[in-house]
């Protein structure tokens, strides 16, 4: 049924790169016979899934929305694909983005925009686009998403959809093709929370091939969503999100959820979290930063694309040619950003310095998690914003994640969950709920007490 939905309505809403009918439908029948044979299998075996197109697969290509990576056939699985596997889901195939997750609309893709199933003239946020649009264009029931400054959240949020961003460390980065790796967090996107939950579940927790991963186990999550009760629950709203700047109908759906929750029994505060406003900066500091250096593997000799290499050029000109060809704007803006934030002379007063916002961002949430159990904003400041509006206004598409962020330099969990359409134009509204390292089942269990 969803192969044909794909067949459908992909050719509009353009949310898989690479779509795996035959191996789908093998691995289903494969999920049949163990059944019929008695086999005892998890609650997501036979489920299909849309996987974002930064995992590596062995059996489909894995462009990360490059055409650096175009016709690439990865050595291995991440781990986030071998446990989808191991747990019997069906992945449908390979969902767009924005090119190496920089982005939060999937324009910067080198294959096309995804377009956003309410409105196919609005984005569906990013970088992990094709996946929300994959779900809330019924193309699949479940996605994966990777989250390194709000690409989960945002594109859930105006979508209309439930997506998670885990604890740092909390899924695993082995095979995520990585954009800056102390912020990148795999994490699920579905329509209901404890959907969200279950697929959590199945591919998170402890990884010894990533030096990163916890050795914790993985939060109570699916018992959360199942309880989802907030009575007797602390909940803070962030003072410095959802003022000024913000669109009106964003506001008012926050206001009733957070009526909800008190009236569910939850005991709202204001706390305030003066750094948060200076996330947004730092982040566009650390970020870059890491991506130059992760992206200096794409060298031309080892993975896909390799230009003017005909016997006459250095191995530097063949590499120089490729990078200019094979990296899209947005990328080049980016590795020349932060190749200049570490540049010696610039070290200090750029990296240095957004590091140190980093330590009190973290240091804020430690202190507001003393009075509070959870942290709530608005996911985003607009609805999903038309296709073209922002594609050459970095600043205005960087907006859109600047609720988002905190959690990211922090490290701790959020999750954006429906709340309601936007009075002017009619499109999804998330609410965000953040929680402490660890607490990732706090935000499926208030989740699941106010989606819609
Ligand atoms: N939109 C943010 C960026 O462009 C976040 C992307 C992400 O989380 N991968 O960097």
């Amino acid at each position: 049924a969803h192969l044909d939905r794909i067949a459908e309505v992909d050719g509009k809403i353009n949310a898989f790169l690479h779509v795996a009918a035959k191996s789908a439908l093998a691995q289903a029948r494969e999920v049949d016979r163990r059944r019929a044979a008695g086999e005892r299998l998890g609650p997501l075996a036979g489920v299909p899934v849309a996987h974002k197109d930064i995992f590596t697969t062995v059996d489909m290509p894995t462009t990360a929305g490059s055409k650096i990576l175009e016709g690439w056939r990865p050595p291995y699985d991440a781990t986030v694909t071998r446990r989808l596997r191991e747990a019997g889901l069906i992945i449908l195939g390979k969902t767009n983005l924005d090119e190496f997750a920089m982005g939060s609309s999937t324009e910067n893709s080198a294959y096309g925009p995804t377009r956003n199933p309410w409105n196919l003239d609005r984005v569906p946020g990013g970088s992990s686009g094709g996946s929300s649009a994959a779900v809330a264009g019924y193309e699949a029931p479940l996605s994966t998403g990777t989250d390194t400054g709000g690409s989960i959240r945002q594109p859930a949020a105006v979508t209309g959809i439930v997506g998670m961003k885990p604890t740092y460390g909390g899924s695993s980065r082995y095979g995520l093709i990585a954009f800056a790796s102390s912020l990148d967090t795999p994490g699920p996107f579905a329509r209901s929370v404890l959907d969200a939950a279950l697929l959590h579940e199945a591919f998170s927790g402890h990884d010894p091939l990533d030096s990163t991963s916890i050795d914790a186990p993985v939060p109570p999550v699916v018992e959360a969503a199942r309880r989802a009760d907030v009575a007797g629950m602390r909940v803070g709203v962030v003072k410095e999100f959802g003022g000024e700047g913000t669109q009106r109908g964003v506001l008012n759906r926050f206001q009733e959820a957070v009526d909800l929750l008190e009236s569910l029994g939850a005991k709202v505060v204001e706390v305030s979290c003066p750094t948060f406003e200076t996330a947004l900066a730092a982040y566009y500091l650390i970020a870059p930063s890491e991506c130059s250096s992760n992206l200096a593997r794409f060298d031309a000799m080892r993975y896909g694309l390799r230009v003017g290499d005909d016997g006459t050029r250095s191995a530097e000109e063949v590499m120089a040619l490729t990078r200019a060809a094979g990296f899209g704007p947005e990328v080049k803006r980016r590795i020349m950003l932060g190749t200049y934030a570490l540049s010696s002379g610039y070290y200090d007063a750029y990296y240095g310095q957004a590091q140190k916002v980093r330590t009190l961002v973290a240091r804020d949430f430690e202190a507001a998690f003393q009075q509070v159990d959870v942290l709530v904003s608005p996911t985003t400041p607009t609805t999903a914003f038309p296709i073209g509006e922002r594609v050459d206004d970095p600043m205005a598409m960087y907006l859109a994640d600047l609720f988002t962020i905190p959690a990211n330099l922090a490290g701790t969990a959020a999750i954006s969950v429906p709340a309601g359409l936007a009075d002017e134009d009619g499109l999804p509204v998330g609410l965000q709920i953040m929680a402490p390292v660890l607490g990732d089942d706090r935000c499926y269990r208030v989740g699941a007490a106010v989606e819609q």
